[in-house]
């Protein structure tokens, strides 16, 4: 019997959707998935007839019918599961095969897995994929990282199912080793999660200080998506607030107003913190998803802790012009944020990370796709070794631009009790930035005070730590 080019295990949403994209690109693939009844409703239904896609039932048969090197897809849920399939998989499996785990997993487990199937001469890749269940039927964004030997044996196969950017380009190339390619899924999701919020507070402006109807708001977003914020996500959000529910009144006013979270952003912030890198763009945005699942807290405070809100009295179109110049800088300050923790990760795990690679990974496919990302790309390529890309002269010069509406955007927000947690963040991320000045100085004095800390001085060379009596007791 001729042998599948691919094995994929875990037909739920995504691997269904991977597996009919890999046998539409002209490769056989063989399936598993633990519960037989989904293999069956998968080969029955969505994968009806099709030639070269066999589904199997037992791992034995399903190893025993690929072609070696085996390439195996893992598309099941993330953590523990992924290790019982390879142990599963371990004693059918040969040297110099190949294993690829597509979910959103760790990347620690990744570097992991990786290292301990190294030692058994089994090749691991830790993928991320993009898209959600379009990405992966119609070209997702994949991150491959981990055992480099692997690539060339997999990189035609994962560039033709990818998704290509508009001028052609793949969105999958290999990112680097061991976990670098689960590392930028996370960064990715955590700048998502950035994305997501700061358009939420944008149309929170525009409803509860602006009061725009549900046609002007969609009217907006529907305008800035033809501009440099051209994205699926405001492409989306012009939809959703166009959407009618049955009775013919807006359904995104009818969604509980709780977010909730599976975890990327937050380990993304946690690695920040561990990094100690300033990502607090997105810290906000995972906070404001967890301060908003307090619904019924914020119920009672909204009734003990109330506001006299204002009316807006300006003009309209001045503010909407304004909040758009917001929405733009602070997205920049974002993805700022998110190449320094990427260029921290590098040198902590000792990865050789692209950044216009990187970044054109993103540009199709996935959820955070926008032509925006083209200048980033320019900006790396141009300069790829620039400590942050906010001084890339094409960033710096919006930057510039944009300010005065970015601070009059928060200053409105702040008046009318709107809470901006996200524009307001990065907005003071950017001005510490930029601060040849900060007042870190007293807090070194008062640790230098209570805890003989020690400082540095202005005055004298770097690295000569001193010490002062400050109260001048014996
Ligand atoms: P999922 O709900 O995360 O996982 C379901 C799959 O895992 C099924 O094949 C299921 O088998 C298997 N599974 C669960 N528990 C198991 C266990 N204890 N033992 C053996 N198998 C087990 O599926 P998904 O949403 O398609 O996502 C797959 C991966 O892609 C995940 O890591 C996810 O985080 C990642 N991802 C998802 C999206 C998305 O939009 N959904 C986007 C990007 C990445 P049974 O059918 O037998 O239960």
């Amino acid at each position: 019997m001729q042998k599948s080019d691919v094995g994929l295990i875990g037909l739920a949403v995504m691997g269904q959707n991977l597996a009919l994209n890999i046998n539409d690109k002209g490769y056989s693939i063989s399936v598993y998935n633990r519960s037989d009844s989904k293999t069956r409703e998968f080969i029955s239904g969505p994968a009806n007839k099709r030639e070269n896609l066999l589904a199997t039932y037992s791992i034995e048969d399903f190893v025993a019918s690929l072609e070696k090197p085996r390439k195996i897809i893992l598309m099941v849920k993330a953590g523990e599961v992924v290790d019982i399939f390879i142990e599963k998989l371990l004693p059918h499996l040969e040297e110099g095969d190949i294993i690829i785990d597509g979910g959103n997993s760790y990347f620690k487990d990744t570097i992991r897995r990786t290292k301990e199937l190294e030692k058994k001469s089994i090749l691991f890749i830790g993928m991320g994929v993009s898209g959600g269940e379009e990405g992966a039927r119609k070209g997702p964004s994949l991150m491959p990282g981990g055992n480099p030997q692997a690539w060339p044996q997999v990189k035609n196969i994962l560039t033709k199912i990818a998704a290509k950017t508009p001028d052609g380009t793949a969105c999958c190339n290999w990112v680097g080793n061991d976990g670098a390619g689960h590392y930028v899924k996370m960064v990715h999701n955590g700048i998502e999660y950035g994305d997501m919020q700061l358009i939420a507070e944008t149309y929170h402006i525009m409803k509860d200080i602006l009061a725009l109807s549900y046609e002007e708001m969609a009217d907006t977003f529907e305008k800035w998506n033809k501009g440099i914020l051209n994205s699926y996500l405001i492409e989306i959000t012009a939809d959703i607030l166009r959407h009618k529910d049955t009775d013919g009144n807006p359904l995104v006013e009818k969604i509980l107003d709780a977010a909730g979270q599976k975890g990327t952003g937050k380990w993304t912030g946690i690695e920040a913190l561990d990094k100690g890198v300033p990502v607090s763009l997105i810290v906000e945005a995972v906070f404001a998803r967890a301060i908003s699942s307090f619904k019924e807290e914020r119920e009672l405070a909204s009734t003990k802790l109330s506001t006299n809100r204002q009316i807006y009295r300006g003009d309209k179109q001045h503010l909407l012009d304004s909040l758009e110049a917001a929405l733009i800088a602070a997205k920049a300050t974002s993805y700022a944020q998110g190449f320094m923790l990427l260029r921290e990760a590098a040198k902590a795990y000792d990865w050789q990370l692209d950044f216009a690679n990187i970044a054109t990974l993103w540009r199709a496919g996935c959820i955070i796709r926008s032509s925006f990302l083209d200048s980033i790309i320019e900006a790396y390529k141009e300069s790829p070794d620039i400590p942050n890309m906010l001084l890339a002269p094409y960033f710096a010069n919006l930057i510039t631009k944009k300010q005065d509406q970015w601070r009059e955007v928060i200053a409105t927000a702040v008046q009318h009790a709107i809470p901006v947690p996200a524009l307001s963040s990065a907005l003071s991320f950017l001005d510490s930035y930029k601060s040849n000045r900060l007042p870190a100085n007293l807090i070194q004095a008062q640790r230098d005070y209570f805890g003989a800390h020690t400082y540095e001085r202005t005055d004298k060379p770097r690295g000569q730590f001193f010490h002062t009596n400050w109260t001048g007791e014996g």
